[in-house]
């Protein structure tokens, strides 16, 4: 006969106050930023063996303040100081360098991500890894429970930080997301030395080219408007060539620029309608929350995006930006979109 003792840990559900879904930068530093606003019992569930393996771990970790929008700035005026104090304020390296005045620099996302979620974990955070959630019931009372391939979790609130999976944990909980998956490719060059290696991170703002030194070589990216929304994480070979265009013409000396397709990779943005990303709480769903759609800025604006969700959920209000709510999920069906020229 079982003892009593057994269904007692049979039964015990697992709980904290806060489940984070999606163990990427952006997840980390809301773990970050919440364990170090006093709040201890948060949850990061990811369902892949390691973390980094959704867009963090393929980014280019290119960080700017130049934008269209006031609110993009000053998501880039928060995140830009901490870079460069990141050493010394989460106490692992970010790789952070910056390049003169320009306001341009770049962060290894991977250093970052394990920064943020080191210190979340230190100061009370648990990572769960290999574990997926795979639906979320919300009770009469506004209590959830996470349903995940370890079992149950209870909790008061739930932050959807899956980024360009995060349509489909929206719709766990019948909230029409509209971020989509969008395949981005890099190629690295092979060493080059006819233009220097001391060069900041360098933008064609006609086309999107740009490109940063990289080892002893250059990486070069390029958004080819070809390009259609899809879970597509394939190189196609054929971008070499349109991408080396680009570049020649925009850089004589790369007119010679050696490269290996072997080394270069794809990734996927998530992007949304206005280029913006989605942050904060859904009208009607209170407790479920959004850090989503960074459209190609979710590197440079980790920092912000943990600040600013650690403030909304523990005190309703933040003054990171002047006005929180222009990021909100409520300007699609409003048609408030936004207007973001300076994409890449
Ligand atoms: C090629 C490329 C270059 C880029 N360059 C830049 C750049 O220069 N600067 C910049 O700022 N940004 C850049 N980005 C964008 C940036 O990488 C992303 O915006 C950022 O990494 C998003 O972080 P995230 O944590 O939201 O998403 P992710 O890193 O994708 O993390 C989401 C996690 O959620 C997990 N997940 C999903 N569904 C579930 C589920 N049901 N249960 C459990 N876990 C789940 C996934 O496994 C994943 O690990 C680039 C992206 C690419 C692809």
């Amino acid at each position: 006969m079982l003892s009593k003792n057994f269904w007692v840990i049979f039964m015990e559900m697992h709980k904290a106050d806060v489940v984070i879904i999606g163990g990427g930068i952006v997840g980390s530093s809301i773990a970050w930023h919440l364990t170090h606003a006093g709040c201890k019992s948060v949850l990061v569930i990811e369902r892949e063996s390691a973390q980094g393996k959704g867009s963090t771990g393929k980014s280019m970790g290119g960080v700017r303040a130049q934008f269209a929008t006031p609110v993009n700035i000053q998501m880039s005026l928060y995140s830009i100081p901490f870079y460069a104090r990141f050493e010394e304020v989460v106490g692992n390296p970010a790789d952070y360098r910056a390049q003169g005045y320009l306001f341009l620099a770049t962060v290894d996302p991977y250093s970052v991500m394990n920064g943020f979620m080191a210190g979340a974990a230190e100061h009370g955070a648990t990572l769960w890894k290999k574990t997926e959630v795979t639906t979320i019931t919300r009770h009469h009372g506004g209590a959830y429970t996470v349903a995940t391939t370890r079992g149950p979790v209870n909790t008061s609130t739930v932050v959807n930080a899956a980024g360009a999976w995060s349509a489909q944990v929206a719709k766990f909980i019948g909230i029409d997301l509209p971020v989509e998956p969008l395949r981005r490719m890099l190629v690295p060059s092979e060493p080059f030395s006819d233009f220097p290696h001391s060069s900041p991170m360098v933008i064609d703002m006609s086309t999107g080219f740009h490109f940063r030194p990289e080892g002893r070589g250059f990486l070069l990216a390029w958004n080819d408007p070809e390009e259609r929304p899809g879970y597509k994480t394939e190189f196609e070979p054929s971008f070499i060539e349109k991408i080396l265009i680009h570049a020649a013409n925009r850089v004589p000396a790369f007119e010679n620029l050696p490269v290996n397709p072997k080394r270069a990779w794809a990734g996927l943005y998530e992007m949304t309608p206005d280029h913006h990303c989605v942050l904060g709480p859904v009208a009607g769903v209170p407790g479920f929350f959004l850090a989503n759609g960074f459209s190609g800025h979710g590197v440079m604006h980790s920092p912000a995006t943990g600040k600013i969700l650690a403030d909304l959920i523990l005190h309703g209000t933040t003054n990171v930006v002047d006005d929180v709510s222009v990021l909100g999920f409520g300007r699609f069906a409003s048609g408030k979109l936004l207007h973001e020229t300076a994409v890449l």
